[in-house]
């Protein structure tokens, strides 16, 4: 009897389905069981019986990658997005002119298009983990199911929040957005591919009445908290004009620091302050390409800090291409580009803390991994016991359909969004 040859083209989830995968082009091959790998080995792969093989001699198997902070969102504004009729000059007329624009034009059908586009996109890059973190003002209740929705039909494992906020409707808009985080918390009965965190925008648009509500459904949920930090001075003098030291120690006296909370950007933090955050327990994220796109400056005192993950903040999650930014940018400031390639350690040691698992093509871990070869392309991406990606194409869904969805509604998106004041 021969093992089963060629990859398995069927889209149904086979929690026993057996795979040998490999030899690689590094001699290497594993075996995956269900949505975990049970062996590894060098040389001749063993027959296993009943086992189908997807050979991949020419590429390397691969953890796939984390993106530790994006805006699922943000997904159809490579699109065709309009300018603001006014150019922004600074940090926050950039959110007030174009992206609090963009998320209050959104509804269901708009936001499942533009998430949909976005993670059939990321797989085929690579990235198998999204840390998302969502807002649409006028579109609350519900949206968080449209995300999740997206990444368990594409096979895209995922932490989803809403990022609770005040800026537009006030406290109401906050207690609805901190609801939104618990109704998904509370309500997932799968949270093998996706869960749910608390989240707040950030600390320059809540009161400290809603960082609060934020610590205690934390506490209560027993979920961490994800958070926009010091990604501008905007936040840390607002944080000053409130009457403390910045809007980490914020967050810390409000009680909001809970263990694993993921702190994105952090741009303006001392070294001190870095420390503080990681002795909490709480995780960093770098974001190179938005922190160069929007002129916020360079996080200076997150290098050489192994709890600094790596996040693309809305960009495609190409993690080799913002792994580059971050590169060019840590030389440019004067800093090791060393130690870019450490994030993506970061991502994985965030993930496994959270879902208390490791994932990757080890043995022992849950089998998110990836196949890529020499020139970057992303052959074969296997994800939570199925094959997503095979032969470089997206196997969960059709992928042309998505993108002609994706087109259509950000035609109508745009217009919505030119009409908001
Ligand atoms: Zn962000």
């Amino acid at each position: 009897m021969n093992n089963n040859i060629g990859p398995d083209c069927s889209p149904g989830f086979e929690r026993q389905a057996r795979y040998l995968v490999g030899p690689d082009r590094n001699n290497r091959w594993i075996e995956v069981r269900g949505d975990s790998v049970v062996s590894e080995g060098v040389g001749t792969a063993p027959y296993i019986d009943g086992a189908t093989v997807i050979p991949c001699s020419s590429g390397v198997l691969l953890d796939g990658d984390v993106n530790a902070h994006t805006h699922l969102y943000s997904g159809l504004a490579p699109l065709g997005m309009p300018a603001p009729d006014v150019a922004p000059e600074n940090f926050v007329q950039i959110l007030q002119r174009i992206w609090w624009k963009l998320d209050r034009a959104l509804d269901a059908e708009s936001l499942y298009a533009s998430a949909a586009y976005y993670v059939a996109n990321a797989l085929t890059y690579g990235t198998t983990t999204l840390v998302d973190h969502h807002e649409s003002p006028d579109f609350i209740e519900g949206s968080l199911d449209v995300l999740a929705d997206v990444c368990r039909t594409l096979g895209m494992r995922a932490l989803l929040t809403y990022g609770a906020t005040e800026r537009n409707f006030g406290r109401s808009e906050a207690k609805q957005g901190l609801n939104e985080c618990r109704r998904l918390i509370q309500q997932n009965q799968n949270p093998d591919l996706v869960r749910g965190l608390v989240g707040l925008h950030a600390s320059f648009t809540v009161s400290d009445e809603t960082i609060r509500d934020a610590a205690d459904l934390c506490q209560q949920l027993g979920v961490p908290l994800h958070v926009h930090l010091a990604e501008d001075m905007a936040d840390v003098d607002d944080a000053s004009a409130r009457g403390y030291a910045g809007p980490l120690e914020r967050l810390a006296q409000l009680g909001a620091l809970v263990p694993n909370t993921i702190l994105a950007h952090g741009v303006h933090l001392s070294v001190a302050q870095v420390q503080a955050a990681v002795a909490n327990g709480c995780w960093l994220v770098s974001n190179p390409r938005s922190n160069k796109g929007n002129r916020v400056g360079y996080g200076v005192a997150l290098h050489g800090v192994k709890e600094v993950a790596l996040g693309t903040d809305g960009y495609p999650a190409d993690m080799r291409e913002e792994m580059l930014v971050g590169q060019q940018e840590a030389s440019l400031h004067g800093c090791s580009e060393h130690n870019v390639p450490m994030r993506a350690k970061a991502g994985q040691m965030l993930i496994a803390k959270i879902w208390g698992h490791q994932f990757g093509c080890g043995v022992g871990q849950i089998a998110d991994f990836v196949v890529r070869e020499p020139d970057g392309f992303v052959s074969q991406v296997f994800v939570g016991g199925r094959w997503v990606i095979q032969h470089g194409k997206l196997a969960t869904a059709n992928h042309d359909e998505i993108r002609f969805a994706a087109h259509e509604q950000a035609r109508v998106l745009w217009t919505r969004m030119k009409n908001i004041i």
